[in-house]
């Protein structure tokens, strides 16, 4: 059965006037899933019985429902929900002062293979789709009766190898009519996939854009980025210069610091050469170990270091907080380590 919350505004209203009805009932619909946040048809009061009735027989609401959820010390909670086939996806909720953040994931696993990321040796299985995104944001919102109000992809999987479903779930958010979180407020973050770099510069919307870049040279961001060998630093840095330029939007670049690796002046030295005249910001994340990762975090003191070099330098770059590392709902640590541990489907119930 077809995903009622696949479909922006638009869709939906030409979806209506295929099955025959009138385009203004599909806004009274995208409001009462979006706004008023029901999770059935009969819920949608000004249609009429018959048109309800209608519609259960051709579209499903797929509500998510929570199979597991931890609550860290810090209040970041995670979630497991169950999307309905048989496969589990996470989702971090993050609450600063300015407002709640959620982390979702685009994809079932991941392709990309990250050496220190947990995702990595999860069985890719498959996409989400737009309404699986952005159901992730309504199940959150009704679980805690609250509004939110910025969007990261940051859980699971590489948002630019859903390319399409990404762009189209950014485009129900940020819809007016309906959840409206502005497209400030919703970051992309990619590890590296140059062509869709260079067709998101051309898709007029204002999210920002994060690089996982992680490394200064080549070599070493191919050791910790397999997708290195396809695109390379230069080419990548390339990509965004061109986002920057077309978009006028600073671009965030990604870079965790692991001990020993990639934390010392030499490369915050070619970090500064690479970025020199981007308008760009770098998040510094001290890297989260995973079980059997073979990184560990920087030492404090380096990572205030490398964060001073870059501000003297012309980069401006913060430290990432951590959240919710206590209930591995930090960077990277997202997974269902019971499952690894047993060896058997990551996902699979
Ligand atoms: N595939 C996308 C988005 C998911 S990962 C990407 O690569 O950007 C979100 C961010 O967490 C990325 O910057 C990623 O490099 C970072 N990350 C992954 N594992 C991490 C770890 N163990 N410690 C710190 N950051 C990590």
């Amino acid at each position: 059965m077809k995903n009622i919350k696949d479909y922006d505004l638009e869709a939906l209203k030409q979806e209506f006037i295929q099955i025959g009805e009138k385009p203004y009932r599909a806004e009274q619909v995208f409001k009462w899933i979006y706004v008023e946040k029901v999770t059935n048809f009969d819920e949608m009061t000004n249609l009429s019985l018959e048109l309800r009735e209608k519609l259960k027989q051709m579209y499903g609401m797929y509500n998510f429902n929570i199979i597991k959820k931890q609550e860290s010390s810090d209040g970041t909670k995670k979630y497991l929900f169950d999307v309905l086939d048989e496969n589990a996806i996470e989702t971090v909720l993050m609450s600063y002062h300015h407002g709640y953040t959620i982390c979702v994931s685009s994809q079932i696993g991941c392709k990309m293979g990250c050496k220190f990321c947990a995702s990595t040796g999860i069985q890719f299985i498959r996409s989400l789709t737009s309404g699986e995104i952005v159901e992730q944001i309504l199940a959150v919102e009704r679980d805690n009766d609250i509004r939110i109000s910025n969007v990261v992809f940051m859980g699971i999987g590489e948002p630019l190898d859903n390319y399409e479903n990404v762009i189209n779930a950014i485009k129900i958010i940020n819809n007016q009519k309906g959840i409206n979180i502005g497209a400030r407020h919703i970051s992309i973050s990619t590890s590296g996939l140059v062509p869709k770099i260079y067709q998101l510069a051309e898709e007029n919307i204002q999210c920002t854009l994060s690089i996982s870049l992680h490394a200064t040279t080549d070599e070493k961001r191919s050791s910790m980025m397999p997708v290195n060998n396809r695109y390379n630093i230069q080419e990548l840095l390339q990509a965004c210069k061109d986002y920057i330029e077309k978009t006028n939007r600073r671009i965030s670049f990604e870079y965790a610091l692991a001990k020993d690796n990639n934390d010392n002046l030499e490369d915050a030295k070619r970090l500064v050469k690479l970025l020199k005249g981007m308008i760009c910001h770098v998040n510094l994340i001290p890297i989260n170990k995973i079980d059997n990762g073979k990184y560990i975090k920087s030492s404090n003191e380096n990572i205030i270091k490398f964060r001073d070099y870059l501000n003297e330098h012309g980069i401006v770059a913060t430290i990432r907080r951590e959240l919710g590392s206590d209930i591995d709902a930090a960077c990277g640590q997202l997974r269902r380590k019971n499952k690894i541990e047993n060896g058997g489907s990551v996902y699979g119930k």
